[in-house]
């Protein structure tokens, strides 16, 4: 694992830990001498930040992702200190993710679903997952360029995925940014992802819905979808069904439509529909919002939604403890120091892998509760 890795391993916990209300003093300390700038993160106060967004202050807001995304430890802690004072602020938007392959038009949808709320008087906010981008090149995900339009709208927030490190480390910031906005008062939230099977699981474990986005066409090997992604959607929208492509954008629907009979719901008590749109003409926008309106005003009262947010911050904090976990372990210069020789043991068969497993987990400092004899 990489040093930087670790380190925000690290921060995280000991992010976890003030957030948990303990006294870090000590490690800030440390890391203040090493950032050698402690003045930077500092420049607001914890009370600052929250008062900002709290507010609906742009500016603030913006410092305040960036401090959420920040990889210093000092950085990290005190983001956890604004985020545990905003939570009793946050869950009130509705949570929407969007997916779908490169090209199958998510920037020109968002563009043109995003205006459309707009007009409806929703408060948005585009955020996105994308482990793969960097600012440096490429499409980044809610890049603003991708969605001129809507970028040029002051009622519209737009924030492009944090970079850099893993899945888990770019879904848990856009997931903390999803909060801040929350807590700024923005009541409808779109989570933008590419469709390449990780990120759409990260997308399922924050967001209440998931907007499926297919090109006009039949095959999922012809859509480059995966399969299992048409299971976590809730709606499934074939795109580009304009011009040319209407016959075959129906096509696509109806061979949806049929796999769809077979699979379990992605939300229980929701039937996904799948129905055509054009993020070009327009055509199919109300409808796609109606069926979000739907979905609320049906399963809100049934406290479907609620469970849902409720197992997926269990989930997420497990997550967090199994991550420090491996973490750990892996760093353990003991466990390292054997690792090699008892893989090899197992592979050769001359050593189980109970009995593996239970002399590396010994060598960490942690006895098996039962014998691996
Ligand atoms: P993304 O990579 O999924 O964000 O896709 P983009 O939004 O960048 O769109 C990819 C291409 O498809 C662009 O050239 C768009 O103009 C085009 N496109 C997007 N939506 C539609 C649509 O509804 N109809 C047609 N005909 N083209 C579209």
């Amino acid at each position: 694992m990489s040093t930087a890795v670790a380190t925000r391993s690290q921060s995280w916990l000991h992010a976890l830990w003030a957030a948990a209300g303990n006294n870090v003093k000590s490690t800030n300390q440390a890391n203040v001498e090493q950032a050698g700038n402690p003045r930077r993160a500092g420049s607001l106060s914890v009370d600052e930040y929250a008062a900002g967004v709290l507010a609906g202050d742009r500016s603030i807001l913006s410092r305040t992702i960036t401090l959420v995304e920040s990889q210093s430890r000092l950085h990290e802690s005190q983001a956890q200190d604004v985020l545990q004072k905003l939570l009793p602020h946050t869950g009130k938007a509705r949570r929407i993710g969007i997916t779908g392959v490169p090209g199958v038009g998510k920037s020109t949808f968002i563009e043109a679903f995003g205006t459309y709320l707009l007009g409806q008087g929703c408060k948005l906010a585009v955020l996105a997952i994308d482990p793969s981008s960097t600012r440096s090149g490429g499409s980044i995900l809610g890049d603003k360029t991708r969605m001129e339009k809507l970028s040029r709208d002051t009622r519209a927030f737009i924030r492009p995925s944090p970079t850099g490190g893993t899945l888990g480390g770019v879904a848990r910031r856009t997931r903390e940014t999803m909060l801040l906005c929350e807590a700024a008062g923005f009541d409808t939230i779109l989570v933008e992802s590419v469709g390449v099977g990780q990120n759409e699981t990260a997308l399922r474990s924050m967001v209440d819905y998931i907007m499926l986005l297919l090109l006009p066409g039949a095959g999922d090997e012809l859509q480059g979808i995966k399969r299992g992604i048409v299971e976590l959607a809730d709606t499934v929208l074939i795109n580009k069904a304009d011009g040319d492509n209407k016959q075959r954008a129906e096509q696509a629907r109806l061979e949806q439509e049929s796999a769809l009979h077979y699979q379990q719901p992605a939300t229980p008590g929701w039937k996904t529909e799948v129905a055509l749109c054009s993020a070009l003409t327009g055509e199919g926008i109300p409808d796609a919002w109606k069926q979000i309106e739907d979905f609320y005003r049906k399963l809100e009262p049934t406290g479907t939604i609620a469970a849902r947010r409720k197992s997926q911050s269990a989930e997420w904090l497990g997550d967090l403890i199994q991550e420090e976990l491996r973490r750990r372990f892996y760093s353990d210069a003991r466990v390292k120091n054997r690792l090699g020789e008892i893989q090899a043991a197992v592979q050769r068969g001359e050593m189980t892998p109970v009995r593996g497993a239970a002399i590396l987990l010994a060598e960490h400092g942690l006895q098996q509760e039962f014998s691996p004899e």
